[in-house]
């Protein structure tokens, strides 16, 4: 099987041949990103992996994207991921799925899959994903590569194309620590146009300079609720990890998270929701191609052909399930509901940080799928988002870094860090101590 790691494969070099933006001195000249196909790039091809987009070329740049630019950084392509990021597996695609370079005949993760791919297999140095429900670390995880979910807030997402606009962000993946804090040290800070980003500058003199390794001190509490649904060479496989981190001068204890129980349903409610809401843009005449089918009649029967031609089965599934939630009358009994949950889980992640400086878990309850295991049955897919989820519903940020093997198949085991709202520098430092 072809890797199939890029959608796109145009490249935007990062000195001012092409790039008039471009500085050739910038923290990032030299290195190159792959870029989630999800991200607007202005004259490239950005799909979302859907069928719908195979033609659309935005006039404009994500501020993200912008912000590589002047950095020197050069893209190097679009990287394929779950269509509209709905997925596990990078396997909704509408360009095919994408291998994983670190476990070949198995899922890279997704929906960032392409991103996570790409720098596992020397194709990018960097890479930009997006993370609505773990999207960034599942892919992190499955592929044995860094990946960053930050703050809400803390990433602009003026050119990401919404999925569940109140739970995603944009974030980076490098091969160490160290190199995917460089790109959040690029890609943060607010923006005039997300309303919703604030400035909060890390303490230092930057996150890449927080991947020290010191843990001397450093508290860790283990939601014993994250290990329950993890297979057992996954667990075995983390607590080698924060033996080492103890190792090193960390403590760890038990704490409680009662509320993430909930979390996965609450979570598919928030962003089916959402996406049912985001997506009705695509319509054809707004965004998407016009219907070769003939329609007589009226315009809600050529919209229903542009979206039954343009739209895979796991989107359609959702887009049906989030406007059922909405309906007047399902609404109190499944959105809002969904929305106490959310606040029953922020409170709880409150609580436990208050109990210790990080929280850790295994990212994935599991080791790679086999190409095509899960595609079937998406509530095996959506459990499998346990321990990534709730990090969304708390707007909190997240890492996930490389814990070694599964003792069992030999396949990649992340380790999740959670911190406190901006805390990123301390999970970079608490993160890279893994790598000493
Ligand atoms: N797997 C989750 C979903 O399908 C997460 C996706 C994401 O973070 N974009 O919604």
């Amino acid at each position: 099987m072809a890797a199939n790691i890029f959608i796109t494969d145009e490249r935007i070099e990062g000195d001012d041949t092409e790039n008039e933006d471009a500085d050739a001195d910038g923290p990032l000249a030299g290195r190159t990103v792959a870029v989630k196909d999800n991200i607007s790039t202005k004259g490239v091809a950005t799909t979302c992996g859907s069928a719908m987009l195979e033609e659309y070329v935005p006039p404009y740049d994500a501020t993200v994207i912008s912000r590589l630019k002047e950095a020197g950084a050069t893209i190097v392509g679009k990287a394929n991921m779950d269509e509209f990021g709905m997925g596990s597996t990078t396997e909704t695609s509408a360009f095919g799925p994408t291998d994983n370079p670190a476990a070949p005949g198995h899922v890279p993760g997704g929906s960032s899959g392409g991103s996570a791919a790409a720098v596992a297999a020397g194709e990018a140095d960097l890479a930009l994903g997006s993370d609505t429900g773990g999207s960034i670390r599942c892919p992190a995880a499955f592929c044995g590569v860094v990946g960053i979910k930050p703050t809400y807030g803390l990433v602009s997402r003026y050119g990401l194309v919404a999925y569940g606009n109140s739970l995603e962000q944009i974030g980076p993946f490098g091969e160490t620590v160290e190199d995917a804090a460089a790109l959040l040290d690029v890609i943060a800070g607010p923006d005039e146009r997300d309303a919703t980003t604030r400035d909060a500058a890390p303490d230092g003199e930057s996150y890449a300079a927080a991947a020290t390794g010191d843990v001397d001190g450093l508290t860790i509490g283990v939601p014993t609720e994250l290990l329950e649904g993890a297979d057992e060479d996954v667990v075995d496989t983390f607590w080698d990890a924060i033996a080492d981190l103890e190792a090193q001068g960390a403590e760890y204890h038990e704490v409680s998270l009662p509320s993430v129980e909930h979390a996965v349903e609450a979570y598919y409610v928030i962003a089916m929701s959402e996406a049912s809401s985001n997506l009705a843009r695509f319509d054809g005449v707004r965004y998407g191609p016009e219907t070769e089918t003939e329609t007589e009649g009226n315009w809600n029967e050529t919209f229903s052909q542009v979206r039954k031609d343009g739209f895979g089965d796991e989107v359609k599934r959702r887009i049906l399930l989030g406007t059922y939630a909405l309906s007047a009358g399902y609404h109190d009994k499944y959105y809002k509901k969904a929305q106490d949950a959310r606040a029953w889980v922020k409170q709880d992640f409150d609580e436990a940080l208050s109990e210790a400086d990080v929280l850790a878990s295994p990212t994935m309850p599991v080791t790679p799928f086999e190409q095509g295991e899960s595609l079937d049955d998406p509530l095996q897919m959506y459990l499998a988002d346990a321990n990534t989820v709730p990090v969304n519903l708390a707007d909190l940020p997240a890492i996930s870094v490389p814990a070694g093997e599964s003792d069992a198949d030999g396949l990649p085991v992340g380790l999740q860090l959670v911190g406190p709202a901006f805390g990123e520098e301390r999970l970079i430092r608490a993160a890279s101590a893994l790598e000493f």
